[in-house]
C-alpha cells in the first residue's frame, strides 16, 4: 500500500480534512468521524504501519509513543480521573476497517466488559 491509498496517510499530508487536537514528532490525533462515545479520537503514527503484525522490534517506541499521546489527549478532554478504553484492532474480525495503525480513545461514559 502507498501513501496515497491509505486514508490516514492521505489525512497525515493534508489531503483530506480532519479535526485534529494532538500532535506530536511522531503521532497525529484527530476526532473520530463517527464516534462511539462522547469522546472518541483516533491517535496514528506519522509512519505507515499496516496492522499490528507488520510491527517490529524497532517499532516499539514509536507505538509506545501513541500511548504517551492517548494520555495527553485524555488529559486535555478531562478524562484522565474518571477513565477511559484505549483500543488498537488488528484485522477484519476484530473490526479493523483502516489498514494504518490507530489507538481509539473513548470516554466519556461507561464501557462493558468484555468488549463486543
Ligand atoms: P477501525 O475500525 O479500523 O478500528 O477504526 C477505523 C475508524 O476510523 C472508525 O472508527 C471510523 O469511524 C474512522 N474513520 C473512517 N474514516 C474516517 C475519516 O475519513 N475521518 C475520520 N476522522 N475518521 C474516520
Ligand atoms: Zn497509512
Amino acid at each position: 500500500m502507498t501513501a496515497s491509498d491509505c486514508l490516514f496517510c492521505r489525512i497525515l499530508e493534508g489531503e483530506i480534512p480532519a479535526d485534529v487536537i494532538y500532535e506530536s514528532d511522531s503521532a497525529l490525533a484527530f476526532r473520530d468521524i463517527n464516534p462511539q462515545a462522547p469522546t472518541h479520537v483516533l491517535i496514528i503514527p506519522r509512519r505507515h504501519i499496516t496492522t499490528i503484525n507488520d510491527l517490529d522490534a524497532g517499532d516499539a517506541e514509536l507505538v509506545g509513543s501513541l500511548f504517551v499521546a492517548a494520555k495527553e489527549v485524555a488529559r486535555q478532554e478531562g478524562l484522565a480521573d474518571d477513565g477511559y478504553r484505549t483500543v488498537m484492532n488488528c484485522g477484519e474480525e476484530a473490526g479493523q476497517s483502516v489498514f494504518h495503525i490507530h489507538l481509539h480513545l473513548l470516554g466519556g461514559r461507561l464501557f462493558n466488559w468484555p468488549p463486543g
